[in-house]
């Protein structure tokens, strides 16, 4: 699990005491999970994250992506592969007045085929390790923050990880103590109806 620096980050999110966050998934929340997915050719903005993820940032969230990459593990692309995606991802959404607070991901999978990435790890969603090193690094509230994820496995990482607001983006039923949303712009207008979040400008 790794933090990618971020050359963009705003000083507010680095001198904050208490700063609240979106954590998101990425595959299907950002961007359309095509499976495995590590080329920017490839690279599909969901609906409404580009603007989902603006309106988050105006209501004050810092913006975290906490990913499962298990194609590491498998052999299918490798960590730089990653890394090089998520920092055109990363470029890209700066230049679009959108900046990401933190990218951390998890390598692993118990079954892997690249032994260095091979193991049992507590990074994995649904385990919290994630949520909780970004937390950590950050300087973020896990209280006052948000997790939007597709999986089921993201909601149960954010729930032991001590999230409170949890979003599944799905058509289906929301699992159980989440809130089914549609897009992030969803999530966005679901916060706005909230006491304390203010938009900004
Ligand atoms: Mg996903
Ligand atoms: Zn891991």
């Amino acid at each position: 699990m790794t933090l990618l620096s971020n050359p963009y980050l705003p000083t507010r999110i680095k001198t904050l005491a208490v700063q609240k966050a979106a954590f998101l998934d990425r595959d299907g929340v950002i961007n359309i999970d095509l499976g495995y997915l590590y080329r920017w050719e490839d690279f599909q903005w969901m609906p409404g994250a580009l603007e989902g993820m603006r309106q988050l940032q105006a209501l004050g969230y810092a913006l975290v992506v906490v990913t499962n990459q298990s194609g590491i593990a498998r052999g299918y692309y490798t960590e730089d592969d990653f890394q090089s995606l998520s920092n055109t991802m990363r470029h890209w959404l700066h230049g679009h007045g959108i900046d990401l607070a933190g990218i951390f991901y998890c390598p692993h999978h118990p079954q892997g085929s690249e032994k260095n990435y091979t193991e049992v790890c507590n990074c994995r969603k649904p385990a919290p390790g994630l949520i909780v090193e970004a937390a950590k690094q950050l300087g973020l509230s896990l209280q006052d923050s948000v997790m939007v994820g597709d999986k089921v496995s993201d909601m149960q990482a954010a729930e032991s990880a001590g999230i409170e607001q949890r979003y599944h983006l799905t058509s289906d039923e929301p699992y159980v103590g989440c809130r089914q949303v549609g897009s992030l712009i969803d999530v966005a207008h679901a916060l706005v109806a909230l006491d304390g979040n203010t938009p900004a400008s």
